[in-house]
């Protein structure tokens, strides 16, 4: 799958998985993740799942199957890689360069006010999930069915439509997204999101789980 749209619409079947194209220039999220952690985790870690993903698909019974539905009815590695190609894709498709006073607004900002009080309350929880989690694994803000958000912690590959809720944004908290930058405070790459966060995207994904 080549990614020129960050906004990826994962019930479409892809048979076969490229390593996603990324809408920014690798050293365009600095100093909240580097050019270098960009280099490992887009082009190494991100193109290792998707190898996996594509060696692993074939005899499975998935491979027809839309990644969302892969990502739910698989198990073991293929779970796995999978799951962590949907992870990083909308991951990685989640960012632009850094910008003062970044909030959503519309729909999505609602929703957050209706759900959470406020954002500084949103952001407060979100942040506190991604830093709790224990080992490696996301942090996850995510619509139920009629709507409402709701934050979770995912573990390892987890993603949220293994438990039937549409995801729209997510803090990678493995090592390898920031150990190279940020080595033991997580809290403090963490914070750092918050600057790069392209709400633009994030209100299409939760606009488009609507319809
Ligand atoms: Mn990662």
């Amino acid at each position: 799958m080549s990614l020129s749209n960050p906004i990826i619409n994962y019930s479409i079947p892809m048979k076969t998985f490229e390593l996603m194209t990324l809408p920014y220039a690798p050293e365009a999220l600095e100093p909240a993740i580097s050019r270098e952690t960009i280099g490992l985790h887009h082009g190494k870690h991100l193109q290792t799942y998707v190898t996996n993903l594509n060696n692993l698909l074939p005899g499975s019974g998935l491979e027809d199957l839309p990644l969302e539905d892969i990502v739910k009815r698989a198990e073991g590695g293929l779970r796995n890689n999978a799951g962590q190609v949907m992870n990083h894709e909308m991951y990685f498709g989640q960012f632009r360069a850094a910008k003062k006073n970044n909030v959503p607004d519309g729909e999505l900002m609602e929703a957050i006010d209706e759900t959470f009080g406020s954002f500084a309350t949103f952001r407060e929880q979100f942040e506190k999930a991604a830093a709790t989690l224990f080992g490696s694994g996301w942090a996850w803000l995510s619509a139920k069915e009629d709507g409402a958000l709701v934050i979770t912690q995912e573990t390892n590959a987890g993603n949220p439509v293994q438990r039937g809720l549409r995801p729209l944004l997510t803090f990678d908290v493995w090592e390898h997204a920031y150990y190279l930058d940020y080595q033991n405070r997580r809290p403090a790459h963490l914070a750092a999101l918050w600057d790069i966060i392209d709400w633009d995207v994030v209100e299409s994904r939760y606009i488009m789980m609507k319809k």
